[in-house]
């Protein structure tokens, strides 16, 4: 049936993000570095200086990774607060996990897998939650996007940081060669696996753009909705609140 063809295409989406980031888990902080050319780290600190978390808050950290926000969120919050590093991928927690404990980072640091869709946190727990390149790669976005409305604090704020659309003509067209035909073969080379990047190149085409991604967010709930372009739309942050 037509829903019967739906069910397996989403199961297929879901276990087709599995597969790539148990394939590139190992090399994933090396890979962000070389196809970025180091420019992730700025996108992370300006999304952590948007982010208004303070000693005590409560940060979920979600579709973590290796946790490059949660060791940030992790200073900031101090020994009376907590930082919850969420991931669907138990060899991409694996990785996190043990680079914050080589960080020395323990304390105020717990690891939880669960699915953005249906998250196992009470109602109104975080003060922040975060979602950085992730939301891409999640099946049911609104959903995802409800449920992350519902364990928020009132006055708490989302961020979404991920992949958009360049603002420029010529940037888009030498950003989509890029994608396509340069991640892949660097892809290749440094984790053997140039399908895992291919599917990261579609995976950001496909991605709602700005304004899009701006609806969702108050259809879901979200109250002053804005974003920040990075980079020329390559990536933008997203900021919203619950009231
Ligand atoms: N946030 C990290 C960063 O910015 O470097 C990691 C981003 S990585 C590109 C995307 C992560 O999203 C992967 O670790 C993947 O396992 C996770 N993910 C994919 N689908 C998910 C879902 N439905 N729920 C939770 N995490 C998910």
């Amino acid at each position: 049936t037509h829903f019967g063809f739906r069910t397996v295409a989403k199961n297929n989406k879901a276990e087709m993000v599995a597969d790539v980031f148990h394939s590139v888990a190992a090399k994933y902080d090396l890979m962000n570095d070389l196809m970025s050319f180091g420019i992730h780290r700025i996108w992370k600190r300006y999304t952590i200086d948007c982010s208004g978390v303070r000693r005590g808050h409560r940060v979920l950290d979600l579709a973590g990774g290796t946790g490059d926000l949660t060791a940030k969120f992790s200073r900031l919050v101090g020994e009376e607060g907590q930082v919850v590093l969420a991931d669907i991928n138990d060899s991409m927690l694996k990785v996190g996990r043990e680079k914050m404990r080589n960080k020395g980072i323990v304390g105020n640091v717990s690891y939880v897998q669960a699915n953005a869709e249906a998250l196992p946190f009470p109602d109104n727990y975080f003060d922040c939650i975060t979602i950085s390149f992730g939301l891409r790669n999640v099946t049911e976005k609104e959903k995802a996007l409800r449920s992350m409305f519902r364990v928020l604090k009132p006055g708490g704020r989302l961020l979404v940081l991920e992949f958009s659309k360049p603002v420029l003509a010529p940037l888009s067209k030498i950003y989509d060669t890029y994608s396509f035909h340069v991640l892949p073969r660097i892809g290749q080379m440094v984790t053997k696996d140039a399908e895992s990047y291919r599917y990261l190149a579609e995976s950001i085409r496909m991605h709602p753009d700005q304004e899009t991604l701006k609806g969702m967010m108050a259809d879901a709930g979200f109250e002053n909705v804005t974003y920040n372009n990075l980079t020329g739309g390559i990536v933008a942050l997203h900021r919203g609140y619950k009231f």
